[in-house]
């Protein structure tokens, strides 16, 4: 489609999110929610729906929800409800699934992202918490022998929704985010948001509408989406086929669509007319839940420092750039190790580009994470030191970190198996440079007569005699005093 054409419309798009919460039980009894045990055997009479067993709260799930809340700014009801959803599917043995409806328990809150260079808040309409259902398993080709599976050991794992305000403009808005709310889970650690397994799912509604126009137009819900790539695919591809349709003069019908992968497309899955009518009632075997000012202490108590904040506190206590800021803390554990190289005595700026550069490095080609660096953040302050204080040079550093990632050993081990030190002694030097000037009488001459370049030549000359072990700024001057000393 012509830029012309999408630039006159305005893409809004709301998200609704789930998020597997990481407790050990689950939500309603005391059945353990671990990912790939056998089929069905996490399982009671509560979350295989038994007619006569009663649901317990799960005390921790709700302090989870109450943590991502209030790192959400929103507002923590003193009394919320739950609800039953009613709907009919095979993996759901109740029939029914306990939620939240109109009495969540906390809602009106914003993150912030950046967009365009600047930034904005998208409000956050609401959070509740809600039970997860078992899962089909379906095996078999069309006119085959043909087998459904049901695996309920998921059924009544605790899941948090987060629903936001229509406040998003773009695919990448959504991306950002989602990228930005995965972090923040992260950092509190109430889910593992492993899309792949399930404990970050999203789905999307977007609708366009002619630019500057005040009325919402009628939205799509796209649902399936497990990657972040799918998520913003998914809100591209729909943004501009209801673009084509207005386009057209036809109308967007208000359904829920399925995101295609393999077509990367989206299909409409059920309109409006056969959305479910979920008959939601309180529910009638739970009391409401009571928020005390104590619990909700409890809370707020238990947050760590939210990445914008160590972000802020970065670039401010270590005059980091905005951008690595935000890299180092792109993960709590990533983060938390470049603070303890820093506290280990590293300069703080060093520090950053060994840990960004060099050491990302090496864990991506290891297909590693940082938690599993076999660099303590205390061998690289170390390694550092050693470079700060021309023990070696930065190049020879990168070689020996990449060793130290190998075997595991200290940069002092390293640097003496490999016979490695910085020579920064002027004597020695001088001496390298006296002999390659006067077996070069060629380039000696291109130097004097004004050929600056050169030099470059000869510092090269002095670092392979050296094996690379010279200091190259000594060596520079040093070269230059000695240039300009030979006798004609
Ligand atoms: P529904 O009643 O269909 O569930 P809601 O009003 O509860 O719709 O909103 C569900 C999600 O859809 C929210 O994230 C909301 O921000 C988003 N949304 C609502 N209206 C629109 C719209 N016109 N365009 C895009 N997103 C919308
Ligand atoms: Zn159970
Ligand atoms: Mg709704």
């Amino acid at each position: 489609m012509a830029a012309g054409i999408r630039n006159q419309y305005e893409v809004v798009i709301g998200l609704e999110v789930h998020v597997q919460l990481l407790t050990r039980s689950k939500l309603f009894c005391g059945c353990s929610t671990r990912f790939g045990d056998p089929p069905n055997t996490n399982t009671c009479p509560v979350c295989l729906g038994l007619p006569g067993a009663l649901p317990v709260l799960n005390r921790d799930a709700v302090t989870m929800v109450m943590k991502a809340a209030l790192a959400l700014n929103c507002v923590i009801n003193p009394q919320s409800r739950f609800a039953r959803k009613n709907y009919f599917y095979p993996d759901l043995p109740k029939g029914y699934q306990i939620s939240q409806y109109d009495e969540p328990l906390a809602e009106d809150g914003w993150l912030e992202i950046e967009a365009g260079g600047s930034r904005k808040r998208i409000g956050i309409t609401r959070v509740h918490l809600e039970e997860d259902a078992g899962k089909s398993l379906h095996e078999g080709f069309p006119d085959s022998d043909r087998a459904s599976y049901i695996d309920l050991n998921r059924s009544g794992t605790p899941l948090m929704e987060i629903v936001t305000e229509p406040d998003l403009r773009s695919p990448e808005d959504a991306h950002e985010f989602l990228t930005r709310l995965k972090t923040i889970m992260l950092y509190l650690e109430v889910s593992d948001c492993n899309m792949e397994e399930g404990s970050l799912r999203c789905d999307a509604n977007a609708s366009v509408r002619r630019a500057g126009s005040a009325v919402l137009g009628t939205k799509t819900e796209v649902k399936n989406l497990n990657s972040f790539r799918f998520l913003q695919r998914a809100l591209a591809y729909e943004s501009e086929r209801q673009i084509e349709l207005l386009e057209n003069g036809q109308e967007v019908v208000q359904e829920t669509r399925l995101w295609d992968s393999r077509e990367q497309k989206t299909y409409g899955m059920r309109s409006k007319e056969f959305a479910h009518d979920y008959r939601y009632f309180p529910e009638p075997d739970l009391l409401p839940l009571v928020i005390t000012a104590d619990w909700k202490e409890e809370a707020r108590s238990q947050m760590p420092e939210l990445p914008d904040a160590r972000k802020q506190r970065f670039t401010r206590d270590y005059a980091l750039a905005d951008y690595d800021a935000a890299q180092l803390t792109s993960s709590k554990a990533l983060a938390g190790y470049y603070e303890e190289v820093v506290k280990a005595g590293a300069e703080p700026k060093q520090a950053a580009n060994w840990t960004l550069t060099e050491l990302l490095h090496l864990l991506k080609e290891s297909k590693r994470e940082i938690a599993a660096s076999p660099v303590p953040a205390a061998s690289l302050a170390e390694l550092l030191r050693l470079i700060a204080e021309d023990a070696i040079s930065g190049k020879m550093g990168k070689e020996v970190l990449a060793e130290m990632f190998n075997s595991g050993k200290s940069a002092p081990n390293v640097m003496a198996e490999k016979g490695l030190k910085q020579m920064s002694d002027p004597e020695e030097i001088t001496a390298a440079a006296r002999e390659i000037i006067a077996a070069n009488p060629k380039q000696t001459g291109q130097y004097r007569s004004g050929k600056a370049a050169t030099l470059g030549w000869f510092v090269g000359q002095v670092m392979k005699t050296t094996r690379g072990q010279a200091n190259p700024q000594v060596v520079q001057e040093i070269l230059k005093k000695e240039l300009s000393a030979v006798k004609e």
